[in-house]
């Protein structure tokens, strides 16, 4: 008992004596790590930018790609790709797509849908509210 109470007795005392130096690591422990993840949410935002597609179509997977389609397994979406036309490619198209579709002022929200034409899968932009319906790729 006289052990445990000279125990917490040095432990205050230690306490009170690092307690400003304490506090100054917190604050720049926490400093720190906001900026750290500051940083990694950058990164992370940067990397999807660059890599993930999600599927315009369901919304559900992640578009993704071979030597000669750009696919999505959730729901079989399937488009032909080929040197010129990839994921980086569509996935400025749908950027564009959307903006486009904002530049008319129509606030509603658009839909992709695909069309088989000439036995050719294409992806279209189609809005009820503007009766937009254009090729995305
Ligand atoms: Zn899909
Ligand atoms: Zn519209």
């Amino acid at each position: 008992m006289l052990l445990e109470m000279q125990r917490i007795f040095y432990e205050d005392l230690r306490m009170e004596e690092t307690k400003e130096q304490v506090s100054n690591e917190t604050w720049e422990d926490e400093e720190d790590e906001y900026l750290a993840r500051a940083v990694y949410k950058h990164m992370n935002l940067n990397e999807k930018a660059g890599k993930e597609v999600w599927c315009p179509i369901c919304k559900q997977g992640e578009l993704k790609e071979d030597c000669h389609h750009i696919y999505c397994s959730p729901c079989g979406l399937r488009l032909n790709r080929d040197d010129e036309v990839n994921l980086e490619v569509l996935r400025n198209r749908l950027d564009e797509a959307h903006s486009d579709h904002l530049d008319q002022g129509c606030r509603l929200k658009s839909k992709f849908c695909v069309e088989t034409r000439f036995d050719l899968a294409a992806l279209y932009i189609t809005c009820q509210g503007c009766n937009m319906f254009e090729l995305v790729m």
